[in-house]
């Protein structure tokens, strides 16, 4: 897939957009320049790839708004060569903005589908953070402790084996709530059992669902 100026210029226009949307975190929207999101749609949406909507990936699931993908980035306040744990590759747009800010990526999908497009598609940027097929809301026991923890679907409740997953002082950024819409939240690691819940307005994910089959 070509990258000509009219892609590049529709992806500055996003930026500006984020920009004046609350985006201020310059090293975010450098990589939202770097990643150029239509490679992540299908060929049909093409020049919509840059408005600031969500679409539909394959599997019955969606590509994050722009905007939300910046928004739960900026949360999580991270910081170069931290471990992180993403809980939704999907399309591997986000986790390709994460790798290009330099964080040790781990990331886990529970469609085998995506799992597989995604990989891909990642490998093709030459970025390779360690991918799974399996059920997010187990984690990575093996590779624990995260600095931070970034869940990109809608959680019924703060996932607990996630925060044990955690090291002190961790963040983990997670909408919460089932139905229609979800609550953003960003939860503290204060100690071994303790936490501290911030709330960011309402957004819309698809579910994270249970199980692991299909
Ligand atoms: N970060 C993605 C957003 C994809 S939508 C992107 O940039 O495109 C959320 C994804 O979470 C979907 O692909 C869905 O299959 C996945 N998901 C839902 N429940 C899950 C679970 N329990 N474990 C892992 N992934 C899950």
């Amino acid at each position: 897939m070509q990258d000509n100026h009219r892609h590049k210029g529709l992806r500055k226009k996003l930026i500006d957009e984020l920009r004046q949307m609350g985006i201020f975190d310059e090293r975010i929207l450098s990589a939202f320049n770097a990643i150029p999101r239509h490679f992540f749609l299908d060929l049909a949406f093409l020049e919509k790839a840059y408005t600031n909507i969500a679409f539909q990936i394959g599997a019955g699931q969606t590509i994050s708004h722009p905007y939300t993908v910046a928004f739960q980035t900026q949360l999580l306040e991270l910081e170069k060569g931290e471990k992180v744990l993403e809980i939704g590759t999907g399309s591997g747009f986000q986790t390709c903005i994460l790798c290009e800010l330099g964080l040790r990526v781990f990331t886990v999908e529970r469609q085998k589908e995506l799992y597989l497009s995604s990989k891909e598609i990642i490998n093709q940027f030459g970025f390779h953070p360690k991918q799974f097929y399996g059920d997010g809301y187990k984690g990575l026991d093996m590779y624990q402790p995260f600095d931070k923890v970034l869940i990109t679907c809608g959680a019924p409740e703060i996932p607990k084996m996630l925060i044990q997953q955690m090291k002190i002082g961790g963040k983990m950024v997670v909408p919460v709530g089932e139905g229609e819409s979800q609550l953003m939240q960003r939860v503290t690691k204060v100690s071994e059992n303790e936490i501290s819940i911030e709330e960011f307005g309402t957004f819309r994910f698809v579910p994270m669902l249970q199980n692991t089959t299909k």
